[in-house]
């Protein structure tokens, strides 16, 4: 899950990382107190989840709280990169000397996390890491020793930060690895952070990607979210605890266990090909235990999007057998129909594995008019697309 600057900033703060004060609006008007209480002067800084806001005109100076009505008035609204600026920041403006890049991610590819940091950042660092790779440290950090101050001054001096800034910037490694850790974040990233003409060391910008799948011990974070611009089949989906990405196809997909449905996802979209480029629609893992309640939950959130012309319902009976899904098919299908939302999409439907034969029995003899078995996972994801298609 992706922050918000002004989230970031929070965080920051709260592990003790030095940032200035600031404040969130969504209307230019709020703008005029909000600077008053910022000394007359601050900076305007559109809140949207992506980069190079400074080079879209996201960023700008205000030089007392009328320039700063104006300046918020300008912003929001603004279009940067496909968002839109529905709230920005005022912050207190800083005296930038120099402005330096930090960060520490999580390094999948080599199984440790990383520190990145380097003398030139700014608006530009991915063309310095880009063109002068050179200008970039890049040191890893090991999971159990973590960043003390040892390990901070050793990014420090790889990165060849000036004598007089190097044991500040440090410290502020330090801290910044504390709230890495503690808040279970994937990426922490401050750009700039900045040497102020005072010679004081400040985290100007700030982007932290926090991992959801530590949310179960980190209640805090669920305040974070963004709830406008969840995708509301998604959230309708994680309201009713549903392993649910919309994707942008045609077909439909439920299936049980993760590796399954991932399988269902490229065999839907190689037999698309065949039939004018249909593609999945979604990933829904309904889990091990396919009860009829969850089965009715999956099929109604996926005939919930328009998008979906056909769904395949594709299970491997393991511990849950065959039968068991088939009834829950069954029974989801009653649950639909008896709520009003009849299901007026076909559905395709692969059971293999424990108890296949009688769980197809049991469709076979429900004969709904708009349930087609297929025996083959290739031949049912043909067969999906095909209605799909049509
Ligand atoms: P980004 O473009 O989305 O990364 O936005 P940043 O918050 O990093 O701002 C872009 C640039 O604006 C920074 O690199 C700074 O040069 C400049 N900037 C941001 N805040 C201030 C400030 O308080 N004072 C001054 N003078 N410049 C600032
Ligand atoms: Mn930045």
């Amino acid at each position: 899950m992706d922050l918000f600057e002004y989230q970031a900033r929070d965080i920051f703060a709260k592990h003790g990382v030095p940032v200035l004060a600031g404040e969130v609006i969504d209307t230019p008007e709020a703008a005029r107190a909000v600077a008053e209480r910022l000394g007359g002067r601050a900076v305007v800084k559109a809140q949207v989840k992506t980069g190079g806001r400074g080079k879209a005109g996201g960023v700008k100076l205000a030089s007392d709280p009328d320039d700063a009505v104006a300046k918020s008035g300008a912003i929001l609204g603004m279009d940067i990169k496909g968002h839109t600026v529905h709230k920005v920041m005022l912050a207190q403006t800083a005296d930038i000397a120099e402005e330096y890049y930090v960060s520490f991610l999580l390094d999948r590819a080599n199984r440790t996390f990383l520190a990145m940091a380097s003398v030139e950042g700014g608006m530009d660092i991915e063309e310095v890491a880009a063109t002068k790779p050179e200008a970039l440290a890049k040191v890893p950090v090991d999971a159990i020793s973590g960043v003390g101050l040892a390990k901070a001054r050793e990014i420090v001096a790889q990165a060849d930060f000036p004598a007089e800034v190097a044991e500040p910037v440090a410290e502020v490694l330090v801290k910044l690895w504390d709230c890495f850790v503690s808040e279970d974040a994937l990426l922490v990233e401050v750009n700039p952070l900045v040497k102020t003409a005072d010679g004081a060391i400040i985290a100007l910008d700030g982007k932290v990607s926090l991992d959801a799948n530590a949310g179960f011990r980190q209640p805090e974070h669920e305040a974070l979210e963004d709830k406008a611009a969840a995708d509301p089949l998604e959230a309708a989906a994680k309201a009713k605890g549903l392993n649910y990405v919309k994707l942008d196809g045609q077909v439909g997909i439920i299936g049980n266990g993760a590796g399954l449905v991932m399988s269902t996802l490229d065999v839907v979209a190689y037999a698309g090909e065949a039939h004018g480029g249909v593609k999945p629609a979604n990933f829904l893992d309904i889990g091990g235990g396919a009860s009829a309640e969850v089965m009715a939950n999956g099929l109604e959130i996926i005939l919930g999007d328009p998008a979906v012309k056909s769904v395949f319902v594709n299970v491997f009976g393991g511990i849950t057998a065959c039968d068991a899904v088939a009834n829950g098919i069954v029974q989801a299908l009653e649950l639909l129909s008896g709520k009003g939302e009849e299901v007026t999409k076909p559905l395709v439907v692969r059971l293999d594995g424990n108890n296949a034969e009688a769980g197809r029995k049991i469709l076979t003899d429900a004969d709904h008019p708009l349930v087609e078995l297929v025996d083959t996972m290739d031949g049912a994801a043909d067969r999906a697309a095909e209605l799909a298609a049509k």
